[in-house]
């Protein structure tokens, strides 16, 4: 048995017509960084309140080192959680806010003093010892509240979206020290965010959610290379994959806008003899307009008017309508077009995804 077992956890809220969570099965191995990840309201926060024991768990089995929990006390399920909104207290000092959970626990002064220090120390807080939350920034904030979840010294880390209230730039400093202390820690960790860069920087493993069901479960690659379907491939990356409605028959694929493209071996030899109707996906990256690829694909080039480009800085990316659809392809910062301008490009085959158009799923 992992270290965390959870069997087909379901969440009913009292008087809701549906679940919130339904069928939700994971084993966690200890020491793992696991991200919830997901649109807002699609069970989260609810999945990880089940597990800390805020919210009772309609059925399933949830297992903690061997121990079923469903029934057991939040206090007794040796966890300690981090929420949005910190909930510091505002009157004490960081160096109490720290303590205040291990004076609650009885832990003798002299132990507090030791781990108040480690912690203060490892979270760069040592100036602020002294400071109110008032005159903190909201990054010192936050790590002050992670400070009085790592002091508790527990198995197993619960995050419910820490870093949403912090500007952008906080936000990516504080992912990195997020992980740094994991790595320090080594103690298992459950994240959630709505945040895919968030999920995909930071976790081992994610957990993709929608409405309630996990769609995917594997490392930030795995979902990123080989979407289980439609939702997945479109919600992980930025800009969003390129989603087509086009007809395969023999080795040629056609728009809706009557653009052809010749299918080369490697892919009908995946798609295994299927044809018809499919949902192609092309990440913007897997569009090239740079000369060596449109020469390897010279039998493939398509063309585009550009409608916008948004300069980056380190890429562009292009928007242009085709294949009946407005579409983004995303090139080096060499590659530079304007609106107006009439773009060659050819899609690389062996990055495109094809979905049934019924289910979504992918088909290879
Ligand atoms: P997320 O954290 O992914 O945004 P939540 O777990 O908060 O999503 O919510 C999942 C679903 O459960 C939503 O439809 C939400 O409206 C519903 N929900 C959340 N909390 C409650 C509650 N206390 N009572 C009834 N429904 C709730
Ligand atoms: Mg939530």
């Amino acid at each position: 048995m992992s270290f965390i077992e959870m069997k087909n956890i379901c969440k009913k809220y009292a008087g809701a017509e549906k679940n919130s969570v339904t069928d939700f099965n994971l084993s966690i191995e200890e020491g793992e960084f696991i991200a919830f990840v997901g649109p807002s309201g699609c069970g989260k926060s609810t999945t990880l309140r089940m597990i800390a024991g805020f919210e009772e768990i309609t059925s399933g089995d949830f297992y903690i080192d061997g121990k079923r929990m469903n029934t057991v006390l939040p206090r007794d399920r040796g966890i300690s959680m981090v929420f949005q909104n910190y909930a510091l207290y505002p009157h004490m000092t960081v160096e109490k806010n720290i303590s205040y959970g291990l004076k609650n626990m009885k832990v003798p002064a002299d132990e507090i003093k030791k781990k108040v220090d480690w912690a203060i120390e490892i979270l760069g807080l040592s100036e602020y010892r002294y400071r109110k939350p008032k005159n903190l920034s909201g990054g010192q904030r936050q790590r002050v509240a992670l400070g009085r979840a790592i002091v508790k010294n527990q198995k197993l880390f619960l995050m419910d979206e820490p870093l949403s209230n912090l500007d952008a730039k906080l936000r990516v400093s504080m992912r990195s020290e997020i992980s740094k202390l994991h790595r320090q820690l080594g103690s298992t960790t459950i994240y959630v965010t709505h945040d895919q860069v968030e999920a995909m920087t930071m976790a081992d493993r994610i957990v993709i959610m929608k409405d309630g069901v996990i769609q995917q479960v594997g490392k930030p690659m795995d979902l990123y290379e080989h979407p289980a379907n439609k939702f997945v491939a479109g919600f992980i990356g930025s800009p969003q994959m390129n989603f087509y409605a086009v007809k395969v028959t023999g080795t040629t694929m056609i728009f809706s806008d009557g653009n052809k493209m010749h299918l080369p071996e490697s892919v009908v030899s995946k798609l295994n003899g299927r044809q018809g109707a499919f949902i192609l996906g092309i990440r913007g990256e897997d569009i090239k307009l740079d000369p060596q690829n449109l020469d390897l694909y010279k039998d493939n080039i398509m063309s585009a008017t550009v409608d916008s480009v948004e300069v980056m800085g380190n890429e562009n990316n292009l928007y242009f309508n085709f294949g009946g659809t407005g579409s983004v392809a995303r090139v080096s910062k060499y590659e530079i077009s304007k609106p107006g301008d009439t773009i060659d490009f050819t899609f690389v085959p062996s990055r495109m995804h094809f979905f049934d158009t019924q289910t979504e799923e992918s088909l290879f």
